[in-house]
C-alpha cells in the first residue's frame, strides 16, 4: 500500500509526467498494457482476443477534459468506435468502457449527460453496451446518479463499483434494485481513509462480499480482478450456489495474467479483456505501475542492462 501511495502521489508531478511520456525507456512496458495509439490498433487487438474466444471492452484513453469542445470531440471519437465495432465480424463480443470525465463531467452534469445520452443512443442502435468506468471518489456520487437517470431510457449501460470505498455496499444494493449491470473492482485511485479502506485484506474481504451479492442477485455482473485467490473462492461459490456460468463474466486488463484469462475461458466461463488504447495513456499507465512493484523493477532492470 505504501508503494502504491508513493507512485500514485508522485505521478501527478509535471516533470515526472514529462519524463515518462517523452522517454523511450517506458515504451515496452506501456505497450504491454496499452494496445496502441490508433483505433486500427485497438480493433486489431480486439479481434485477436475474440478469435481466442474472449470478449473485449474497448477504452479510448482520456479523462478529465478541460473544455466542452474537448468533451464533444471525445464523444465523436467514441461514435467512431461504435461504427467500427458495428462493422466487425466480432460485433457481438465487443463493447465499450468510458470515463464520464472524458464526456465533460468537470464541465457540468448536463454536459456529460448530453454527450452520454447521444452515445448510448448510437450504441443502442447496434446493440452495443457502454459502461461508465468509476473514477476517483469525488465523482462516485455523480456517476451513480447519472446511471440512475439514464438507465430507464438506456438499458445498454451500467457502471463500476470499487470495494475499497466505504459506501459501496449501499451502491451494490442501489444497482441491484435498478437492474443495471455492475463491474466490481477493488479500486485504483489514491483515496483517503475517510472514504476508503486502506488495508489490502479489508479491500479483498469487501470485494468478496460485494462480488457474491452481485453473483446471486445482480444483473450479468462483471467480476473484474486478476487476484487468483479471489477467483478461486468465487469459482467455488458459483458451484455451491448453483450459479449458471453464462450469468456473469470475468474481466481482466489487457496484458495482465493472460494465462488466467485463457484458462477461465477453457473452463467454459465468459471472459472479457479490457483493452485501452490512445495517446493519453499516462494516468492509466501509472495506475498499473502502482499495482505491482515488479512493473517498476522491470523498467529499472532494462535501464541497467541498456
Ligand atoms: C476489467 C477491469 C476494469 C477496471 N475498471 C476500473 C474502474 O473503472 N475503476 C477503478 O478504480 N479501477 C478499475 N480497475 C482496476 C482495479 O480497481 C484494480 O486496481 C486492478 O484490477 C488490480 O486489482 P486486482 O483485483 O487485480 O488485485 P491485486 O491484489 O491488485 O492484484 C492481484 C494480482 O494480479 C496481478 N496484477 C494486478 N495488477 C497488476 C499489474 N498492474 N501488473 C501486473 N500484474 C498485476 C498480480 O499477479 C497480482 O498479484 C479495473 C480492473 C479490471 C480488471
Amino acid at each position: 500500500m505504501l508503494f502504491r501511495s508513493l507512485i500514485l502521489g508522485t505521478s501527478k508531478f509535471p516533470p515526472l509526467r514529462r519524463l515518462v511520456t517523452k522517454s523511450k525507456l517506458f515504451r515496452p512496458l506501456v505497450r504491454r498494457f496499452v494496445a496502441g495509439e490508433t483505433l486500427d490498433d485497438a480493433i486489431s487487438a480486439a479481434e485477436t482476443e475474440c478469435e481466442k474466444g474472449l470478449f473485449v471492452s474497448l477504452d479510448l484513453l482520456g479523462e478529465n477534459v478541460a473544455t466542452e469542445t474537448e468533451a464533444t470531440q471525445a464523444r465523436r471519437a467514441y461514435e467512431e468506435i461504435i461504427d467500427r465495432i458495428a462493422a466487425s465480424p466480432h460485433k457481438s463480443e465487443i463493447n465499450i468502457s468510458i470515463k464520464l470525465t472524458a464526456l465533460g463531467l468537470d464541465q457540468g452534469d448536463e454536459v456529460a449527460e448530453r454527450n452520454f445520452r447521444t452515445l448510448l443512443s448510437r450504441a443502442a442502435q447496434h446493440d452495443i453496451f457502454v459502461r461508465a468506468d468509476m473514477e476517483a471518489s469525488e465523482y462516485t456520487e455523480r456517476t451513480i446518479a447519472m446511471i440512475e437517470r439514464v438507465f430507464p431510457d438506456f438499458a445498454n449501460t451500467g457502471t463500476v463499483l470499487q470495494s475499497y470505498l466505504h459506501r459501496t455496499p449501499g451502491d451494490v444494493t442501489k444497482m441491484i434494485d435498478l437492474g443495471a449491470r455492475v463491474r466490481i473492482v477493488k479500486g485504483a485511485y489514491l483515496e483517503p481513509a475517510s472514504v476508503a479502506h486502506q488495508e489490502k485484506e479489508r479491500v479483498d474481504q469487501e470485494y468478496l462480499i460485494a462480488a457474491k451479492r452481485l453473483l446471486k442477485d445482480g444483473h450479468y455482473p462483471a467480476i473484474a480482478t486478476q487476484d487468483q485467490a479471489i477467483i478461486e473462492e468465487l469459482k467455488q461459490f458459483v458451484v455451491t450456489e448453483n450459479i449458471a456460468k453464462d450469468s456473469f463474466e470475468w474481466q481482466m486488463l489487457y496484458g495482465i495474467r493472460r494465462d488466467l484469462q485463457e484458462g477461465l475461458r477453457k473452463e467454459g466461463f465468459n471472459v472479457r479483456v479490457y483493452i485501452p488504447y490512445g495517446d493519453q495513456w499516462y494516468p492509466y499507465f501509472t495506475r498499473r505501475l502502482a499495482e505491482r512493484p515488479a512493473n517498476l523493477l522491470f523498467i529499472i532492470r532494462s535501464t541497467v542492462k541498456g
